[in-house]
């Protein structure tokens, strides 16, 4: 077969309506089981919400579901993500930092809207609650109404103008430290992710510094694929993932149709062979 065919009926990286994706869970299992994935899993930003009735969805189609949730932390003040999977939906410890989280996120949203009133905007807290609904309250629901106010044209632009970690500085440290999160998390039957590592703003030299703090912490993987990722960025990834001892997972990222290449199990080709994949023991 084909090395290619086999990444995409994987993907252990998506999200939903009841983050910031534009599909529910029912959806999003729809378009998983049309892209021809067989293995998948719901990863929502700080919340297991989602995840029934995604997972009632899947077993009506015989697709394998993992548990997943794309939890918030910072590490020396830069915001990090961490993707957990296969986990209990009853595990304590997982519960309370969502809990954690998405206090934050209602307090981190006041504090936005403030900092966009002192650039001159109007105050967008109560809207951007309103919108945000059943979803994770976060920038993306700040970025929808700039457009829709005639702000900014689109999201990128919002993001650049207003709400990019830059922009919004004294916001980076309010997530849960990476350590504390893993060392409440380490040891309690789930793997521990983690996500996109080419996207944050660190050279090769920091990211190394991350992974072995992350391995020593407790982590136990990391992607090294997310989406549209470069060729040469996977490659550097599998190398990091066996030189730290650190599993390999792969995702999409999807939140929804936004360009032409995303996609539900879409990403960057992996070298498989060459890496310890997270679901091996799954499958
Ligand atoms: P938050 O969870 O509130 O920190 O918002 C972060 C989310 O915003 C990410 O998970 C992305 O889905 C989205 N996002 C980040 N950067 C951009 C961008 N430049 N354009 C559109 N969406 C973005
Ligand atoms: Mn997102
Ligand atoms: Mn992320
Ligand atoms: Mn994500």
């Amino acid at each position: 077969m084909p090395e290619a065919a086999t990444y995409r009926k994987v993907d252990l990286h998506t999200h939903s309506t009841r983050s910031d994706g534009r599909f529910s869970p029912t959806e999003l299992v729809d378009l998983a089981v049309e892209q021809g994935v067989t293995l998948f899993a719901l990863t929502d930003h700080d919340t297991l919400d989602g995840i029934a009735e995604a997972s009632q969805r899947a077993s009506e189609h015989g697709l394998s579901f993992i548990h997943g949730v794309e939890l918030s932390t910072q590490w020396n003040g830069i915001p990090l993500h961490m993707v957990a999977l296969d986990f209990s939906l009853d595990n304590a410890a997982l519960l309370s930092i969502v809990n954690e989280n998405q206090a934050i996120r209602l307090d981190r949203a006041r504090r936005i809207a403030d900092l966009l009133v002192k650039q001159g905007l109007p105050d967008l807290f109560d809207e951007a609650v309103e919108l945000a609904d059943e979803s994770q309250l976060g920038r993306p629901h700040f970025a929808s109404l700039l457009i829709e106010k005639g702000f900014v044209k689109d999201a990128n632009k919002a993001f650049d103008r207003y709400l990019g970690n830059k922009r919004l500085g004294q916001l980076r440290d309010v997530w849960p430290e990476l350590e504390s999160v893993l060392a409440k998390l380490s040891g309690q039957n789930m793997e521990l992710i983690l996500a996109h590592p080419k996207r944050y703003p660190l050279t090769v030299t920091k990211l190394k510094r991350l992974l072995s703090d992350f391995k020593k912490w407790g982590g136990t993987g990391i992607e090294i694929v997310s989406g549209n990722e470069r060729p040469d960025s996977v490659r550097l990834l599998e190398r990091l993932s066996r030189e730290f001892g650190l599993k390999s997972s792969v995702g999409s990222d999807y939140h929804g149709p936004f360009g032409p290449w995303m996609q539900v199990g879409k990403f960057t080709q992996i070298h498989e062979s060459e890496v310890d994949l997270v679901w091996q023991s799954w499958v």
